[in-house]
């Protein structure tokens, strides 16, 4: 089955447009949903971050220390690089056994880091969905009703549109001055035909 990626910077519209593969039918992995449930749940994964961040990274119930864990990473690229390489291997597992599962002529796994945390190199496709800096503070604003210096914060972290799409199969431009869905069918069709062949 082939593999396809979704990435694309802090709000430029990945969710929203993996709700509509959905509706075409297409199993969409949620890749930092699932990063965050193995943080949680997988003992292997638990015992080296506290190996490598200190015990203060679970508390005492055992779910994540999120304030914690973002404060020893925040800025700190060596530190990030060490988290991402301890919770990936295990999501890598995590999707393939749920790949096991699913029907359809192509998956996709949804990563805001898909390109960063090197799992681009474990799809066959990259969709790089990309809208402008302005646009994107303004839907994360209001989505999560927090202010533009927190939504630039995060951008800063990531990496930048020009980076992403070097590495892009396709290219969605969720822009408000274009019409996403005409994009989405093209690529959904794409796909599909070359699946069959
Ligand atoms: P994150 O990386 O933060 O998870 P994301 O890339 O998944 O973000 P979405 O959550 O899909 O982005 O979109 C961000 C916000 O912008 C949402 O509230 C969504 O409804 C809105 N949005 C997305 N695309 C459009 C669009 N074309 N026009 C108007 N609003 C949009």
């Amino acid at each position: 089955m082939l593999k396809v990626g979704i990435t694309g910077g802090i709000g430029s519209g990945k969710s929203t447009i993996c709700k509509v593969f959905k509706q075409l039918g297409i199993a969409v992995y949620d890749a930092d949903a699932r990063g965050k449930a193995v943080l949680e749940e997988n003992e292997d994964v638990k015992e080296k971050v506290v190996e490598a961040f200190g015990i203060g990274a679970y508390n005492e119930n055992g779910s994540v220390n999120r304030l914690f864990l973002a404060e020893q990473v925040f800025s700190k690229p060596d530190a990030l690089e060490k988290l991402n390489g301890l919770v990936h291997p295990a999501v890598r597992v995590d999707f393939e056994s749920w790949i096991d599962e699913q029907t359809g002529a192509y998956v996709i796994k949804e990563a805001a880091i898909l390109i960063e945390s090197g799992a681009y190199k474990e799809v066959d496709e990259i969709i790089v969905v990309n809208a402008n800096e302005e646009s994107r503070i303004r839907r994360v604003m209001n989505r999560d009703q927090v202010e533009e210096s927190k939504v630039r914060e995060r951008m800063n972290a990531q990496l930048s549109d020009a980076e992403r799409a070097s590495y892009a199969s396709h290219i969605i431009d969720n822009n408000d001055d274009q019409l996403v869905i005409p994009q989405i069918l093209r690529i959904h069709e794409d796909i599909i035909s070359r699946s069959n062949s």
